[in-house]
C-alpha cells in the first residue's frame, strides 16, 4: 500500500492533502489520514502506483499560494512531503486569512466563533493525546 509521509505538514494541511488525493482518485481509492501518514486504500481494486499518487500530491501542493516551500520525494512505497517552513508557520498563514472573530484549532482546523467552545475543543485534543500516550 502506498503511503504519503506528511509529518512535516500541519494538521490542517494533512487533512486537506488527504482530501485532495481522495478527490483525485475519483473513486478508485480513498486516502485516509493516519497520524503522520496518508494511506491509500484501494479497497479491493487494483493497486495504485506511487507515480500517480505523487502527481496528485504535487498538483495539490502546487495549487497552494505557498507552493514553493514544499517538495516531494519517492522512497519505495512511500512518498515523503518535505516543507522548508515548520508546520506552525504553515498554520499561521491559515489563521491570518480568517475573518475576525473566528478561532481555528491549529491541530485539525476546527472553526468556531466561541472562545469557550474553542478552549473546550483544545482540551479534547489534550485528552486524546493523553489517551494515546
Ligand atoms: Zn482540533
Amino acid at each position: 500500500m502506498i503511503k504519503v509521509n506528511c509529518s512535516e505538514l500541519s494538521g490542517t494541511l494533512k487533512l486537506a492533502l488527504a482530501e485532495a488525493i481522495s478527490q483525485g482518485l475519483e473513486g478508485s481509492g480513498v486516502a485516509l489520514l493516519d497520524g503522520d501518514y496518508v494511506a491509500i486504500d484501494t479497497l479491493s481494486g487494483p493497486a495504485i502506483g506511487a507515480i500517480r499518487i505523487r502527481s496528485l500530491v504535487d498538483s495539490y501542493l502546487s495549487s497552494r499560494k505557498d507552493a514553493s516551500v514544499y517538495r516531494t520525494e519517492e522512497k519505495g512505497e512511500s512518498i515523503i512531503v518535505h516543507s522548508s517552513v515548520p508546520a506552525s508557520a504553515q498554520e499561521k498563514k491559515v489563521v491570518e486569512k480568517l475573518p475576525p472573530g473566528l478561532l481555528q484549532c491549529p491541530d485539525c482546523g476546527y472553526l468556531t466563533t466561541s472562545q469557550e467552545q474553542y478552549e473546550d475543543h483544545l482540551r479534547m485534543h489534550d485528552l486524546m493525546r493523553g489517551v494515546a500516550r
